[in-house]
């Protein structure tokens, strides 16, 4: 590590494991950016809607990925997208998108577009990117990986917490449905499909609270930087 504002932290795993959480407070606590790579995934999916259009429908995706006007920018200790001028955020996780995302992210030019555009964050300084792909395409050399998992009715629970903060109402059974769903489809796409990246720290976090996986990560972090 011979440039200290060139370090990644990769925080990788399944839907609701815990990782924007996790990967938010690991920032604040080192100081770095946070980045959401899914952000990019579900703000594309969002405008694909807008359209009318379906998120299997690839020649509509693709054309309204190359219609966008994309823009990176740094704003509280974090990475933010503006898509045609509109900045998103936790609104991007409605039902609708979420059951669409999986389809649009499996779209070969859609990961290569969406890679670049995440890798191009690391001139903004020192980061921790959370999603899918982080320590196996994005920043395969990352120092630090990390891959994040709970048990699926764990993830249920915590996905159901997440949206009851958010005023959504949902049934256990039917959000243990879509995660499952949207999980068997990040796995077994062909392009960069969610699995362990090489070197990565693999964390069951059922029985951890977030402050707990938290001081691991950044514990981790900061004995490797302390010796590079
Ligand atoms: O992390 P989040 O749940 O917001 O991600 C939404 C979806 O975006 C995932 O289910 C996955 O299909 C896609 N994604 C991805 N690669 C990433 C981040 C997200 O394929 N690095």
């Amino acid at each position: 590590m011979s440039d200290r504002r060139d370090v990644q932290v990769a925080i990788d795993g399944p839907s609701a494991s815990g990782k924007s959480t996790v990967a938010r407070a690991v920032a604040r606590e080192l100081g770095f950016l946070y980045v959401d790579s899914g952000m990019l995934y579900r703000a594309l999916t969002r405008a694909v809607l807008r359209r009318g259009r379906r998120g299997d429908d690839t020649d509509a995706v693709v054309e309204t990925m190359r219609l966008c006007r994309w823009d990176m920018q740094v704003e509280d200790g974090a990475v933010w997208l503006s898509l045609d001028g509109e900045r998103v955020g936790p609104e991007l996780r409605s039902p609708e998108v979420a059951e669409a995302v999986s389809d649009v992210a499996a779209i070969p030019e859609v990961r290569h577009f969406i890679v670049e555009k995440l890798r191009s964050t690391r001139a903004f300084g020192p980061l921790v990117m959370e999603g899918r792909d982080i320590g196996t395409v994005v920043f395969p050399a990352a120092a630090f990986k990390f891959y994040l998992d709970a048990d699926p009715a764990e993830r249920a629970r915590r996905r159901l917490r997440d949206m009851a903060g958010m005023g959504a109402v949902a049934e256990m059974e039917q959000v243990q449905r879509s995660l499952e769903r949207r999980d068997r489809r990040d796995r077994t796409r062909a392009e960069a499909p969610l699995q362990i990246a090489l070197g990565a720290e693999v964390l069951d976090t059922t029985s951890l609270t977030v402050d707990e996986v938290v001081r691991y990560i950044v514990g981790r972090v900061r004995a490797g930087l302390a010796r590079a």
